[in-house]
């Protein structure tokens, strides 16, 4: 496969574009590989990537139903940061947002990581606390962060309302190394880089099936065939539950509708990320211009992949609190990815009861930003059946009553 640079970009200029290759060939499966991942989002490809880059396992195939990216990770507002509150948590975060860094050089495909910034606002004193506390956790955990003034805020955002009539901003957390990268992207980047290690990357085949015998995964019924694999490894998002039933075994995680909208492309007028988790709603402006906006979730479970009036309704009229400017756009598109809620708002990536069958999910509404941790942390476990980023996030801490509680760092916003 041809390295991107910027010789290729002035060879191919010179004869007309006619030497560039397809981004990742659309191979038939195999009947057997060493390591089956059903789900090419960005945590299945990721998984995959580091499987073959830390541990030389490349017999590998990532399957998906539909086409690559397309679940959540191709519909998400690509907000990146690691100012979570527990330890476990801000260890595979900041990784991520660590690896996000040079994930471009990484895999020689441009990501677009934008460390613009990232502002949670603090509407009420309960939240000021909140994130005060948070604040210091970030401290002692060697997370970049700190609570900032009413007028930073206003200094670093000049758009914005401190003054709402309902919530008034009485300051923010921040995150400066923070920001944004290009979602699909993501997801592209890493299906190249697992081709070029020879992986499979099979889109348009749905597994509907899981084989075992004596408790050891053995293969997977797809709509293409029955794929023999050693180990398997489930990252399926929104889906879990049904795999999960597949491989004979329940889940705590409950799938709900997410959803988000752009607005018609503006000017730049602002350049940082801002939540406003009080009043739920969170802006950024991509590189064309668009308002990024994003909702919330549906208040009851679902598989339906769309977006609602009465969410746009709700997320449109908090944020016309905040950025009154906002009230003159016009909105351009609405949509919706399903989500995998767990009780403790914190991810599963773990064994399962089917021996050689893996699981990572669990990461509801912020998975986005974990992608190259998570990927990490779950090519690990599949490789050699420990992780010391994944330990604490197990399904098995559900029974053992070892919560990782980030209902506030992860619940609402993202
Ligand atoms: C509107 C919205 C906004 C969000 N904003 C943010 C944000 O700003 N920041 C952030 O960090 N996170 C955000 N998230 C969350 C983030 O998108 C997800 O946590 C993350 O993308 C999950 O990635 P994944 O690879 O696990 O899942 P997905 O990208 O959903 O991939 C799972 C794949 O599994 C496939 N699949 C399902 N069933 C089967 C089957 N039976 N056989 C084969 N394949 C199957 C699907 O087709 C899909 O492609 C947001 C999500 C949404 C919906």
């Amino acid at each position: 496969m041809k390295r991107y640079s910027a010789f290729a970009i002035a060879r191919e200029a010179l004869r007309q574009h006619r030497g560039w290759t397809e981004a990742w060939p659309s191979p038939a499966p195999r009947d057997r590989y060493d390591v089956v991942i059903v789900g090419a989002g960005g945590h299945g490809l990721a998984t995959a990537y580091y499987l073959g880059k830390n541990h030389g396992i490349t017999n590998v195939a990532v399957i998906d139903k539909g086409w690559l990216g397309g679940g959540n990770t191709g519909r998400n507002t690509t907000i990146i940061r690691s100012n979570y509150l527990q330890d476990p948590s801000a260890a595979i975060y900041e990784k991520s947002r660590a690896l996000y860094e040079t994930l471009s050089q990484d895999l020689n495909y441009n990501i677009m990581f934008s460390p613009r910034g990232v502002m949670m606002l603090a509407q009420t004193e309960h939240e000021k606390r909140g994130y005060l506390r948070t604040e210091r956790a970030n401290a002692l955990q060697g997370v970049d962060t700190r609570f900032i003034s009413p007028a930073e805020v206003k200094k670093l955002v000049p758009i914005i309302n401190l003054d709402g009539p309902r919530y008034p901003v009485l300051g923010a957390l921040w995150q400066a190394r923070a920001g944004t990268a290009r979602h699909d992207a993501v997801a592209w980047g890493y299906a190249r880089a697992c081709a070029a290690m020879g992986m499979h990357v099979i889109e348009n085949c749905a597994v509907t099936g899981v084989e075992a015998v004596g408790g050891q995964v053995t293969a997977v019924n797809t709509t293409r065939g029955t794929i023999g694999c050693k180990k398997l490894g489930i990252v399926v998002a929104g889906h879990s539950g049904k795999l999960a039933e597949m491989a004979g075994f329940r889940l705590p995680v409950e799938s709900v509708a997410l959803q988000a909208l752009v607005s018609e492309p503006i000017k730049p007028c602002m350049d940082v990320v801002v939540m406003a988790n009080t009043v739920h709603g969170y802006m950024s402006q991509s590189d064309k211009g668009e308002m990024v906006i994003g909702g919330g979730a549906d208040g009851y479970n679902n598989y339906t992949q769309r977006g609602s009036w009465h969410h746009i309704e709700e997320t449109v009229r908090a944020l016309c609190e905040t950025f009154p400017m906002i009230a003159r756009l016009k909105m351009l598109r609405q949509w919706g990815g399903i989500v995998d809620m767990t009780g403790d708002r914190s991810p599963i990536i773990s064994k399962t009861p089917l021996s050689g069958c893996f699981i990572n999910c669990g990461w509801g509404t912020g998975g986005f930003k974990a992608i190259p941790g998570s990927g990490w942390a779950m090519a690990d476990l599949m490789a050699k059946g420990e992780s010391p980023l994944a330990g604490a996030f197990s399904m098995y801490r559900f029974r053992e009553g070892r919560f990782i509680d980030e209902s506030v760092a992860a619940g609402v916003a993202h």
